[in-house]
């Protein structure tokens, strides 16, 4: 008796990282004119515990990096990021026990600063102005500083970054869907969601579509659809797995989170919202088809922009 043994063991909070459902939108798709026999299928991603798709591409950073003694004990995560993968770092950091330090354009949502300030993490504040680039160049000029004390992640340019999703989005996804999936329509931040969910989809069919969403009013759009561009090509990013591009305004993506909040009770941000938008159009040229689409966040971080004003 008081043995140990007899208790429940619990679960290590980063094991409930990935494994997020795959839900089929009821009622929008048809009344935008998609055929009954297309269903459009999206991988919820609010459903990770740091509440975005990044969870999975941070998990495995900091993994591999550990395993290959690249962030060693005393030493410090570094990064750039504009929100999400932030968050993922400064929770598993809190709860592994390694301090993080972030580079953030100053331009953060007021949301996203107030969660990574909540984790503990430590904000640098890049020129606003300079937006993702600016802050992807202070955080290498950091990292080259002091070697020794910083593990600079760089998101970028880590293989780490997309085999997250070889090995788990893409792998859920072709369960998920019996691997009937045929299209899968992802936003292009890092590039990381792309290029792994997307190689390992067409490793199993070479005839899945891979068709990418882009902002196209880059430069002017309002916080949430502005972490998806960055004027620097990510090094992990091969343009040519992509078979199509979509771009989407803003408008037209914070209508589609008002319609998917009110009417499929998906409380997304303005990235998903946008990947909805082109599945949509992409669904809408077909007679029969499963178009798989990734929905990186949920609305709550965006409360206090634009979109919900
Ligand atoms: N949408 C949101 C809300 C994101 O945070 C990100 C990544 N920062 C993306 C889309 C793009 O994902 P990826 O970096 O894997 O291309």
């Amino acid at each position: 008796m008081g043995s140990r043994a007899h208790c429940i063991k619990g679960e290590q909070l980063t094991e409930r990282i990935g494994r997020t459902p795959l839900l089929r939108l009821a009622r929008v798709p048809a009344q935008l004119g998609v055929g009954t026999e297309v269903q459009i299928l999206a991988k919820a991603e609010w459903f990770n515990p740091g509440g975005s798709v990044k969870d999975r591409a941070a998990l495995r950073i900091v993994e591999d990096a550990r395993r290959d003694g690249r962030l060693r004990p005393g030493m410090t995560l570094l990064d750039a990021t504009s929100g999400n993968t932030g968050i993922a770092y400064a929770m598993i950091g809190a709860a592994w026990g390694f301090p993080v330090t972030l580079v953030v354009p100053a331009s953060i949502g007021e949301e996203r600063r107030r969660i990574l300030l909540a984790y503990g993490a430590n904000l640098i504040f890049s020129d606003p102005y300079e937006g993702t680039d600016g802050a992807i160049r202070l955080a290498r000029e950091l990292a080259a500083r002091e070697p020794d004390r910083y593990f600079y992640a760089d998101q970028y340019s880590n293989p780490s970054n997309w085999l997250a999703h070889y090995d788990t989005t893409g792998v859920e996804i072709l369960e998920q869907t019996g691997g009937e999936v045929t299209h899968l329509v992802a936003g292009l931040g890092t590039t990381g969601t792309m290029m792994g969910t997307g190689r390992r989809l067409k490793d199993a069919n070479p005839d899945v579509v891979l068709i990418g969403v882009q902002p196209d009013d880059a430069f002017h759009g309002l916080e949430g659809l502005k972490h998806l561009p960055t004027a620097m090509l990510p090094a992990i990013y091969d343009p040519s797995l992509v078979d199509r591009m979509e771009l989407v305004n803003t408008d037209e993506a914070f209508a589609m989170a008002r319609q998917l909040a009110r009417e499929e009770g998906l409380f997304v941000g303005p990235s998903a919202a946008a990947a909805i938008v082109a599945a949509i159009r992409v669904a809408r040229e077909l007679s029969s088809g499963c178009v798989v689409t990734i929905l990186p966040d949920g609305g709550v971080k965006y409360l206090s922009t634009q979109l919900w004003q």
